[in-house]
């Protein structure tokens, strides 16, 4: 049971210690001036107090590892443990990235064959390992898809296609490869308004660039048009992989049409996510991209002996690198893990179950929760409701998130997709990995929820109530960002 205890932060006592440091055995060194200073209010704690106040303050988290955590675009799968055993391993954890080749044989076979097996899930040719994250990966593909109109002398391409259902990331890559943002409706059913796009075809086009399922949590009806009209005026189709959940070993992009594409590894392939990282967004390309691809790349070659061996390679025309060393190994040894764990038809049934379970939840609440796209279509791997209740007016999305805590959920993706497409939107992706029985509880509670929005709506209004702090400002520490501590005694 938690400590019902407030959490008290000023636990500090002058004189009190946690640790006990040794006499030094060393000449004492007299630290720069800019290092010393006179007061450093440092908390004074014992061990009990420190162990007690963070084991408290991890369990007021709503994290994956507690309870379900639906929060739509984000993946927010069960993580197993075993990729966490096998990134721990010292043959990974405690390489240095400047070791000679012949020593880190191992660790790059592993993200030889994590290559080969990303450009197979997506119908791909070549895959850089490199990028930090999705968003990285996104300005990655935007770059490669600049560099090849480039080297065929191409220079008329400065706009990039994004639909309006698109993650926010996308219209910000490509506004910082240099790119003017046209934004493109979607119709009635969720697709991209093909009428739109035929009118922005021309030979200014440097791309589109799509997610597929959409964030609409649906599958563009016509994609391989879609694809194939921007082929026809001498774009490229980028697809934002970040939705691949709902294709493994189903649908391969690359077979679709599309030309590039990155992953987000740390949702689809599950490394432990959303307290900011690290990530992993690779890129995946058709073969006449492969060129650009940042490096370095690993490639087997052939000994005389007849042995393979692995060794960095950077492609001829390659964009150049997109970070230090070689991408977040750790987290692609955990992808790597979960592909060889799960294997192709173990990812199929990933695939399958994430839709299945979307599917579930839409039907069961369509009913009180409006789907605007999901009333005539099944949904993908996320199903996107509205906060709008009838016979409750005053009570919004946030409300019902709010109440959701409550119940011990972590809340879905609140106003996104944005107001303008659908108001009050709820986006809700509970993933392979929840069981019937928790999908159950998951809607009763919101249907309790709906109940009491219309019944007792302040209740909702002055939600949550267990939690130790109520409605946080959630983007005022990102507005005003204070970067270094401000000391007591200034
Ligand atoms: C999560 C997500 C991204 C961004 O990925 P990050 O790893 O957070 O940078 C981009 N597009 C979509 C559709 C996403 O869901």
């Amino acid at each position: 049971m938690k400590s019902l205890e407030p959490l008290i932060f000023e636990l500090s006592v002058p004189g009190r210690k946690g640790v006990h440091v040794p006499e030094s055995d060393v000449p004492e060194y007299e630290l720069p001036a800019f290092l010393q200073r006179e007061h450093l209010p440092l908390p004074e704690l014992s061990q009990v107090d420190v162990t007690r106040h963070f084991t408290r303050l991890s369990q007021l988290n709503l994290a994956v590892d507690v309870t379900m955590y639906p929060l739509g675009s984000c993946t927010m799968k069960y993580n197993p443990r075993v990729n966490e055993d096998a990134a721990r391993l010292s043959g990974f954890a405690a390489l240095h990235p400047l070791q000679p080749l012949e020593t880190v044989q191992g660790a790059i076979y592993l993200m030889h064959e994590l290559q080969q097996y990303l450009a197979e899930i997506a119908g791909m040719d070549a895959v850089s390992l490199q990028p930090a994250a999705g968003a990285q990966g996104e300005f990655t593909g935007i770059l490669i898809m600049r560099a090849y109109h480039a080297a065929r002398g191409d220079h008329r391409r400065t706009k990039m296609l994004i639909p309006d259902s698109a993650h926010g990331t996308n219209p910000a890559s490509s506004a910082m490869a240099g790119l003017t943002v046209v934004e493109l409706p979607s119709d009635r059913r969720g697709n991209v308004d093909l009428e739109a796009l035929r009118a922005h075809l021309d030979e200014t086009v440097c791309g589109l660039m799509i997610t597929n399922p959409n964030t609409f949590g649906m599958f563009e009806e016509h994609i391989e048009e879609v694809c194939r009209l921007v082929h026809e005026v001498g774009g490229l189709v980028y697809g934002d992989g970040a939705n691949m959940n709902a294709l493994l070993g189903i649908a391969k992009p690359g077979e679709i049409g599309f030309d590039v594409i990155h992953y987000n590894l740390h949702k689809t392939f599950s490394t432990p996510h959303g307290g900011g990282g690290p990530g992993s967004g690779p890129v995946a390309v058709k073969q006449f991209l492969a060129d650009f691809l940042p490096g370095p790349i690993v490639r087997a070659v052939e000994t005389e002996d007849g042995d393979t061996l692995f060794e960095w390679y950077q492609p001829p025309r390659s964009i150049g690198r997109m970070r230090a060393f070689h991408g977040n190994f750790g987290v692609l040894v955990r992808a790597y893990t979960y592909i060889r764990l799960h294997g192709e038809e173990g990812l199929r049934k990933v695939s399958q179950h994430a839709v299945l379970n979307a599917n579930y939840i839409q039907a069961r609440l369509k009913h009180e929760y409006p789907a605007p796209h999901g009333e005539s279509r099944f949904c993908m791997h996320e199903t996107c409701l509205q906060g709008k209740i009838k016979g409750a007016p005053s009570v919004v999305a946030l409300d019902i998130s709010k109440r959701l805590m409550d119940y011990g959920f972590h809340p879905p993706t609140n106003y996104f997709p944005l107001p303008k497409l659908v108001p009050e939107a709820l986006l809700i992706e509970p993933t392979e990995t929840e069981s019937k029985e928790t999908l159950d509880r998951f809607c009763d509670a919101m249907l309790r929820i709906a109940e009491e929005a219309r019944t007792q709506p302040e209740l909702l209004k002055a939600s949550p109530h267990h939690a130790p702090l109520k409605r946080l400002d959630e983007v005022r520490a990102a507005k005003e960002l204070v970067l270094c501590c401000v000391l007591r005694d200034e």
